[in-house]
C-alpha cells in the first residue's frame, strides 16, 4: 500500500546539530507505528520533522506522495495533524468549548470517545489526565486528519487510562483509516495496538519490525531499547 506519509535516510536536529541520523520510516493508511526509545533517543524530533516543523538536514520528507514543506498550519490543513505532547486543550474552557475551536468531523470524534459526551460541559482544567488526552486527540480528529502523530501518548497517565485510550486509537485506524505514527513509553500496551513498531537509541532505528514479532521477541526490544543491542 502507498504509505501516506514516509521519512527518507533522514538526518535532523538542531542548531546543526544531527539528534536523529539516516533515518527511514513510512506510515500506510489505517497503520499504526509505534516509535519506541529511551529518553533522548529523538523520538519527538523524528515526530517534529514527520509535521514539518523541523526541515531535515539531509534527506526527504513525503506526505500524501509530495514532499513535505515547511509549514504546520498548511500540512494541517491537507490532513497531517500533530498532538504534542503538552496536549494543547484550554484548560479555562469546557469540553465542548474545545471542540468547537476545531471545527469538522465532531461526530466521528465523539464515536471514537463516547466518554466525552458527557463530560461536554465540564472544564477541562477539571478533567482527569486520560481524559484530557482523549479530548487533544479528539481534537485533532475534528481536523479529520489522514495523518495523526501522536507524542507521549501516555505521559503522566496512570496504566487504567492510557489502557482505556488504546481502543479508540485502534479504531481510528481501523474505521477511519487514519495512519498513525505514535510515541508510547509503555512498550507493552504500545505493541498491543501498533501495526509496526520502530526502536530509536541515540538517533538511529536500532530495531524495527512488525509489532506482533517484536512482542514475541520482547529480549531483543529490551536490548535495543536499553542499547546493549
Ligand atoms: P524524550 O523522551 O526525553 O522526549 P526523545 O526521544 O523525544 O526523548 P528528543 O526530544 O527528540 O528525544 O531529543 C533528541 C536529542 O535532541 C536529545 O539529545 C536532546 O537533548 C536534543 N534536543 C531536543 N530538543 C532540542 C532543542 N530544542 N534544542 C537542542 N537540542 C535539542
Amino acid at each position: 500500500m502507498t504509505a501516506l506519509l514516509s521519512l527518507t535516510a533522514v538526518t535532523a536536529g538542531y542548531a546543526g546539530i544531527p539528534a536523529v541520523r539516516d533515518l527511514d520510516l513510512s506510515v500506510a493508511p489505517g497503520e499504526i507505528v509505534a516509535m519506541l526509545g529511551p529518553n533522548g533517543a529523538g523520538k519527538t524530533t523524528t515526530l517534529l520533522t514527520a509535521a514539518g516543523v523541523i526541515t531535515p538536514m539531509a534527506g526527504a520528507v513525503t506526505a500524501f506522495g509530495r514532499p513535505l514543506r515547511n509549514r504546520l498550519e498548511q500540512n494541517a490543513r491537507a490532513g497531517l495533524v500533530l498532538v504534542p505532547d503538552t496536549r494543547g486543550v484550554f484548560h479555562t474552557l469546557s469540553v465542548r468549548e474545545n471542540l468547537a475551536l476545531a471545527r469538522g468531523g465532531l461526530d466521528e470524534a465523539l464515536d471514537l470517545f463516547p466518554a466525552l459526551n458527557d463530560l461536554m460541559s465540564r472544564r477541562c482544567g477539571q478533567l482527569s489526565g486520560g481524559e484530557q488526552q482523549m479530548l487533544a486527540i479528539a481534537k485533532a480528529l475534528v481536523l479529520r486528519p489522514r495523518v495523526l502523530l501522536i507524542d507521549e501518548m501516555s505521559m503522566g497517565l496512570a496504566p487504567v487510562a492510557v489502557q482505556a485510550l488504546l481502543p479508540s486509537i485502534r479504531a481510528l485506524a481501523d474505521r477511519l483509516g487514519v495512519g498513525v505514527l505514535v510515541v508510547e513509553q509503555h512498550i507493552d500496551l504500545a505493541l498491543s495496538i501498533a501495526d509496526r513498531a520502530v526502536v530509536l537509541h541515540h538517533g538511529r532505528v536500532v530495531l524495527t519490525g512488525k509489532a506482533a514479532d517484536l512482542r514475541a521477541d520482547r529480549h531483543a526490544v529490551a536490548d535495543a531499547y536499553f542499547g546493549a543491542g
